[in-house]
């Protein structure tokens, strides 16, 4: 385990509102909310970024990333209605937490811009 929150999240080193738990993914509240629905899809296993998911033998996993996203949006109530999904990337796509992840943001109709 590595020295981000979301490793220690992970580890319960740091308490968080879980909504969903497998063997490869946690996903989490969002502590500070964009949308009425924020959620973190987090991998359970450590990669900083894309790049370092990419060098593994991860076949398969950021598909099902996507799988559990759509999962917990039906959980939520938001997957008729639609929801964002949005990975940021390293210094300029807004990166702070070096532990990948993808948001799902919805609960209400979201503006049409993504960039600001
Ligand atoms: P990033 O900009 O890295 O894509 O987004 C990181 C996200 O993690 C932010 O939306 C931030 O609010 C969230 N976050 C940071 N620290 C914590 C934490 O300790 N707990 C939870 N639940 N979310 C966090």
């Amino acid at each position: 385990m590595l020295d981000d929150v979301f490793c220690k999240i992970v580890s319960g080193e740091i308490k968080a509102d879980i909504v969903y738990k497998d063997n490869d993914f946690w996903v989490i509240k969002d502590i500070n909310p964009q949308a009425p629905v924020h959620l973190l899809i987090i991998p359970a296993k450590h990669f900083t970024s894309l790049e370092d998911f990419m060098e593994g033998e991860n076949d398969g996993l950021l598909g099902r990333a996507f799988v559990v996203a759509h999962k917990v949006a039906h959980k939520a109530g938001i997957a008729e209605k639609g929801y964002r999904l949005i990975l940021n990337e390293g210094e300029d796509g807004g990166k702070l937490v070096p532990h990948l992840h993808i948001h799902l943001l919805g609960g209400k109709k979201l503006g049409p811009k993504i960039v600001k």
